[in-house]
């Protein structure tokens, strides 16, 4: 098992990457000193396939579960359900020592999280991340929350998990296109923050679209650390933390002006790095040999590297990047790299190198 500590303080925490640890979840939060009573909070397509497991491990470590199961997919996001949850929470009397399992993906993360952080003014939350791109991203970090009508994200606190279980063997259930689209975020931490990574998912990315469990062990390990190390000296969003935003300035706007229906996020920030790439050529000088292997590490992982836009839709492209709420002060500022494995945030750039980066 690899463990990665996430050093933040009193609210520190591990994270635990290992295949099976879904199946002995309840000896794990043993250790917490937790209350009794807890609640899993799951999706409909992951309650099915591992619930049950969830569930009796845990009452045979001596806890009292109880199951809220939501609808899958980002709408699931919203205060409605959050108000669902509160209810079923009091119906089933959780206190304060009580506490909340987000097993899921990135959504079911998102919502328990912040349901955890509010319910009784804070209960606490153990996250069993099932995607891919929950595993490397969102389960490190502390952000919690839903999305209003008026924009995604906008409620929501930082508030730390307890404990972080990564169970590989449940990424084997993850429909192809998920998987995929969480290796966006993976190859986002070689291109930030380590090239040899970089260089390891070039050589090795057969095995890994075979989910090969040692290599996505190492790889989802190195992802959690660059994070939270990343994290670590940056807890609340406003310097270094940035550079996790590598491709999402344009990979959000990609999301918005297509109604978050189209692109899975990580399709979209895979559109979004490719754009930030060229434009890091134009503007800091990145190799035009590193532009083409972040390219091709995208297009060999079978995420979309270009989108195609007429006049309107760039212009709503743009719009939307003016609007994203990273922007300060009207200025659209970007993520760039000088060469793989090394970025510089707030790089302002003009509109129409963003335009020839989106075109080339
Ligand atoms: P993300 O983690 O990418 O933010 P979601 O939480 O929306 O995304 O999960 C993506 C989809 O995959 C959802 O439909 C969810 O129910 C499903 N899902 C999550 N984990 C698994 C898994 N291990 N096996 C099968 N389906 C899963
Ligand atoms: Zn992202």
């Amino acid at each position: 098992m690899r463990t990665v500590h996430v050093s933040l303080g009193n609210r520190s925490y591990d994270i635990k990457i290992a295949p099976g640890l879904i199946d002995r979840f309840g000896r794990e939060c043993v250790r917490l000193n937790l209350g009794k009573r807890c609640a899993i909070i799951t999706d409909t397509n992951v309650g099915r396939r591992y619930a049950k497991t969830v569930f009796n491990s845990l009452a045979t470590a001596g806890f009292t579960p109880s199951l809220i199961v939501v609808q899958p997919g980002e709408t699931a996001k919203s205060l409605k359900t959050v108000e669902s949850c509160y209810d079923q929470l009091a119906l089933h009397r959780l206190e304060r020592k009580s506490f909340i399992v987000a097993l899921g993906g990135g959504v079911v993360g998102d919502l328990a999280g912040f349901v955890a952080a509010t319910y009784l003014r804070g209960v606490a939350f153990v996250q069993v991340p099932t995607t891919l791109l929950a595993q490397v991203d969102s389960s490190v970090g502390g952000k919690v929350g839903v999305n209003l009508k008026a924009g995604k994200n906008l409620v929501g606190a930082f508030y730390q998990p307890r404990l972080v279980l990564c169970d590989l063997n449940a990424l084997k259930t993850l429909p192809e296109r998920e998987f995929r689209a969480g290796l966006a975020e993976v190859i986002k931490y070689g291109i930030i923050y380590d090239a040899n990574m970089f260089a390891r998912l070039e050589h090795n990315l057969p095995k890994i679209l075979k989910r090969d469990p040692k290599l996505l062990a190492a790889v989802v390990a190195r992802c959690c650390e660059i994070k939270a190390e990343v994290v670590g000296r940056d807890e609340t969003d406003d310097g270094q933390r940035a550079i996790l935003n590598f491709g999402h300035t344009v990979g959000h706007a990609i999301e918005n002006i297509s109604g978050y229906e189209k692109y899975l996020h990580g399709e979209a920030i895979a559109i979004g790095q490719v754009a930030a790439a060229k434009l890091s050529h134009a503007v800091l000088g990145l190799p035009e040999r590193d532009v083409e292997r972040i390219d091709n590490l995208f297009r060999n992982t079978g995420l979309p590297v270009q989108i195609e836009l007429n006049a309107s839709k760039r212009q709503k492209l743009l719009n939307a990047m003016r609007l994203d709420k990273k922007v300060s002060d009207g200025e659209i500022k970007f993520v760039l790299a000088k060469r793989i494995g090394h970025v510089a945030w707030g790089q302002c750039v003009p509109e129409n190198q963003i335009q020839q980066a989106l075109d080339s």
